[in-house]
């Protein structure tokens, strides 16, 4: 199931490895590994953990000649472990000689990405995006043209202030660097269709790390080309400052159906868990109906109104066993992931919103009868009671699911 409200961009559709991105293909989830990509077994071990995340198509830095000697073997590994996501090399500064000098290796990557700031100055920059570009018609490989506001084209920003100085009402230094990415990206996009690459063999990315800037950008872009779009608020930062930019910076482009693929740049955790990107990727896309990925926990927040903690602990244990069983499920029970449960704190908006789920529990609030009633298809069909409510409710959980996904 998925919003059908949202009417999507017309792009070219971009096979990328066994991966379709753009035309009427769903949004592709995306990662990064933060591995050095010349230690194989750490890589691999990276991209594995990612892919059972969810994510379904991984870049890797190939920043030398060690990493980018890796790649066969890496892909090797994969294969062998039963793991056929496309890995993107992500080039800057050398790519032109990596992919000159290693074209063997190369060419187990199944898409190139290419900064436009950083292939080189002057007369070297022409000839260097064009040396990469050779290597991918050669080879057949898509290329994503991924501006970076970071490591924008300064020659490119100098003229366009330039000529915005000479204005009689220039414009603000953030318009000029919005139109300055928006013009690397199709220039350059241009340049890449001239030496022989196909429309249906280019993705763009205009990263910036403001909000507003973000939005701005791909709006006007999606608007001038047919190109996939490659979505991604850059350097979001970690934790909830990571997960709220993101969403904010990503959530208005896809309701508008802008976006092919799309990827969460968070600052990994402390703990070194690199896979937090692809849920927080997932669930944004969950929330705005756009694919499913997995059953549906509302809960309420709680308050004064709840007795206990058992309410919180019920939900999380719910949220819990929803995410280890869902290996299983998703083989088993076709579309599970299109489930909605609701688990609520009391009668005041617990059986409501029970109904609006497939499958809905009520708990007992403060001064309540302590009795828990489930709804099933917005109908009460037991009351639970006792010491065993979340076990009870698991087993009417899989009742439900065995019936109605089997
Ligand atoms: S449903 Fe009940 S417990 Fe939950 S937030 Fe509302 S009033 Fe509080």
């Amino acid at each position: 199931m998925s919003n059908n409200n949202i009417n999507r961009r017309k792009s070219n559709a971009v096979k990328v490895g066994n991966v379709l991105i753009g035309g009427d293909n769903p949004i592709i989830v995306q990662s990064m590994t933060d591995t050095n990509t010349s230690d194989i077994e750490k890589t691999t071990e990276q991209i594995i953990a990612l892919s059972k995340a969810g994510s379904e198509v991984v870049r890797v830095t190939v920043n030398d000649s060690d990493a980018i000697k890796a790649i066969p073997f890496i892909r090797d590994r994969l294969d062998k472990a039963g793991e056929n996501i496309p890995i993107v090399g992500d080039f800057h500064f050398n790519g032109h000689m990596l992919l000159d000098k290693y074209q063997d290796d190369a060419v187990y990557l199944d898409k190139f990405r290419i900064n436009p700031g950083n292939v080189g100055k002057k007369n070297k920059k022409d000839k260097n995006f064009t040396t990469m570009i050779d290597a991918a018609c050669k080879l057949n490989k898509p290329v994503r043209i991924g501006v970076n506001w970071g490591s924008l084209d300064q020659e490119l920003l100098a003229s366009k202030l330039d000529i915005n100085n000479q204005l009689k009402k220039p414009k603000s230094l953030d318009e000029v660097m919005c139109d300055a990415v928006i013009t690397s990206a199709l220039e350059n996009a241009s340049l890449a269709e001239s030496i022989g690459l196909k429309k249906d063999q280019i993705i763009i990315s205009c990263k910036l790390s403001k909000v507003n800037m973000l939005i701005d950008v791909y709006r006007k872009i999606s608007e001038m080309c047919s190109y996939a779009l490659h979505l991604g608020l850059t350097e979001a930062g970690s934790n909830e400052r990571g997960i709220v930019y993101s969403s904010c910076a990503l959530g208005p482009l896809l309701l508008d159906g802008i976006g092919d693929t799309i990827r969460v740049s968070l600052t990994t955790d402390i703990d070194g868990n690199r896979t937090k990107e692809v849920s927080v990727a997932k669930l944004i896309l969950q929330s705005l109906g756009i694919r499913y990925f997995l059953p549906d926990v509302t809960s309420c927040p709680g308050c004064g109104r709840t007795s206990s903690d058992y309410f919180q602990k019920l939900a999380f244990d719910i949220d819990k066993h929803i995410k280890e069983s869902m290996p299983v499920w998703k083989k088993d029970y076709p579309g599970v992931e299109n489930l909605k449960i609701s688990v609520m704190g009391c009668i005041v908006n617990g059986p409501g919103e029970s109904k609006h789920a497939d499958i809905g529990i009520s708990l007992p609030g403060r001064g309540e009868n302590p009795t828990a009633p489930v709804f099933i298809d917005g109908e009460k069909k037991v009351t639970l009671k006792g010491d065993n409510i979340t076990n009870d409710f698991k087993k009417i959980l899989i009742e439900y699911i065995e019936n109605r996904y089997k």
